[in-house]
């Protein structure tokens, strides 16, 4: 069973070589209305595993210097594998410089056993995509028993302890996380979360379930609606229409301000003229550029002075 695949060159993460820990099947505790693999029951624990031994020795046919990153994934949730920990143990003595990632939902923090596994990782990101009971019901369907006020607690003491870097990502459904009610609720519980950037993003493939995404438009509006001290970061680019929008040298500055947008973003925002703004600005260094995770962002230099003081 193929359980390495890869390497893909990651906009977010650099050149990752995935680990699929579930790879004859699909094996989730949640069935998400957008999961690009197809609808099943949930589960809360793996019946199909591939020992440790055979991914170390997949593993190390295709580790290369070249690979930035390790990314633990898997058909379904990866921290259901039962031999998570000694498969980390058994990549921490063979990675050398290489980081160690896991993409995870969230939900198995609440087991002391797992979340004292992923403080061993370079970088975890944990899924998060709503906070009322309801919404969180309808959009990530979980298994029974598991509750998100347990979650969102567990991720909160996590971001407490962790030591690497923490990726938080929300993923948005049209009409049904996307209201100002759910995401002032995710403000308010993003505010007391230590993560190196949060990304928000939408569905980019065909969906288990008929759902529709947004727009780059309407995540570019919901990305105002957060705290901007909350890394916000928009990843989601398969919708992204160009917006040709003209921006001002002060509005370049306060809509910086307010929320760092990468080159990427600004392309798809900014028009010609406002471009040339943006880059006199960058000339005579009122923006500055400001690297998070794999990320370059463009921040106004009066911003990163304040953030640096804090
Ligand atoms: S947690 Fe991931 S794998 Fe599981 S159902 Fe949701 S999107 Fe699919």
């Amino acid at each position: 069973m193929q359980t390495i695949f890869g390497p893909i060159n990651s906009r977010r993460f650099g050149t990752s070589l995935g680990i699929d820990l579930s790879p004859a099947l699909k094996q989730c505790n949640f069935d998400c209305l957008y999961c690009e693999l197809a609808p099943t029951s949930t589960v809360d624990a793996q019946t199909h595993s591939v020992l440790p031994k055979q991914i170390i020795s997949d593993l190390k046919q295709h580790l290369d210097s070249k690979i930035d990153v390790i990314t633990i994934t898997a058909n379904g949730e990866p921290t259901l594998y039962p031999h998570l920990l000694e498969l980390i143990d058994s990549i921490d003595a063979i990675k050398k410089n290489t980081q160690t990632l896991i993409l995870t939902n969230s939900a198995t923090l609440v087991d002391a056993k797992v979340f004292k596994t992923l403080l061993k990782l370079d970088q975890v990101k944990l899924s998060l995509d709503a906070i009322s009971d309801d919404v969180f019901k309808k959009i990530d369907r979980p298994h029974k028993n598991i509750d998100i006020k347990d979650i969102i607690k567990k991720v909160q003491e996590f971001s407490q302890v962790f030591k690497g870097k923490l990726f938080i990502e929300i993923l948005f459904v049209h009409g049904l996380n996307d209201t100002k009610e759910e995401i002032q609720k995710l403000n308010d519980t993003l505010v007391n979360i230590k993560a190196s950037r949060v990304d928000i993003g939408t569905i980019d493939r065909p969906p288990a379930y008929p759902v529709v995404g947004l727009s780059y438009k309407e995540l570019h509006e919901i990305s105002l609606l957060f705290d901007s001290s909350i890394p916000i970061h928009i990843a989601s680019r398969v919708h992204a229409e160009p917006n040709n929008s003209t921006y001002s040298d002060k509005d370049i500055l306060n809509t910086l301000d307010k929320r760092p947008l990468t080159m990427q973003d600004i392309n798809l925002l900014f028009d010609e003229g406002s471009k040339k703004r943006l880059n006199s600005l960058i000339k005579n260094s009122k923006i500055v550029k400001k690297v998070v995770g794999n990320l370059e962002f463009f921040i106004p230099d009066t911003n990163l002075k304040r953030k640096l003081q804090k």
